[in-house]
């Protein structure tokens, strides 16, 4: 599959007729800072359409892109940056737990982001276990992979995948485009 286009169409906080569309929706979610913008923009091969955690107004918002006229990239905040107040973990919880539970959206898939140099942490543990207590396809994408040397490479990507047995563990470098291929067949796969 390629991407041809891709557009921002809104950023949305609370329910809204985009969610019930019949569009498939692709939400992407991540720590601060794993590269969830870098990765977005890899893989539509544009350098400025998803916006850094860093950027100020980032943590509020669900951001749908629409890819090829045809599904969604649903773009969450990023997870936890340490000067990150209680009440913002606090609309993340919501948000997640309202876009996942209430919302009803019933054709969707999560693309996990984790960071593969630093590997698991207990964010990603948490969101691990509850796409699966809720039934909800994902695939986990280890993205900066260019950091790591051979050995290391292949410890932390065995490491990943333990936690997460039953799910398939995508290599990724948002600098190299290494795992775009595989990354956009899951996705196909998906529609
Ligand atoms: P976000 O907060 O998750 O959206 O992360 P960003 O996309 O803003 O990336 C955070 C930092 O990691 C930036 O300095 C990026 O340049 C860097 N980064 C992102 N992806 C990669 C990658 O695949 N490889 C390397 N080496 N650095 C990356």
């Amino acid at each position: 599959m390629t991407i041809t286009s891709a557009t921002f169409v809104k950023s949305i906080n609370g329910t809204d007729k985009i969610l019930y569309d019949g569009k498939f929706q692709i939400a992407f979610v991540g720590r601060s800072n794993v590269g969830k913008s870098s990765l977005i923009n890899s893989l539509v091969h544009q350098k400025k359409l998803a916006r850094s955690s860093k950027a100020p107004g980032k943590t509020k918002y669900l951001d749908f892109f629409l890819i090829d006229n045809k599904f969604y990239f649903v773009d969450f905040p990023g997870y936890g940056f340490a000067h990150r107040s209680a009440e913002q973990r606090e609309h993340f919880r919501k948000l997640m737990m309202w876009y996942f539970e209430y919302s009803e959206v019933k054709r969707r898939m999560v693309v996990h982001i984790v960071d593969s140099v630093v590997g698991i942490m207990e964010f990603d543990t948490q969101m691990i276990e509850y796409l699966s207590k809720l039934g909800i396809d994902f695939v986990i994408v280890a993205n900066k992979i260019d950091k790591l040397n051979h050995e290391q490479r292949i410890k932390n990507i065995e490491a990943i995948q333990k936690s997460c047995i039953d799910h398939q563990v995508i290599p990724y470098s948002a600098v190299t485009n290494e795992g775009r291929a595989a990354l956009l067949i899951v996705i196909e796969k998906s529609l």
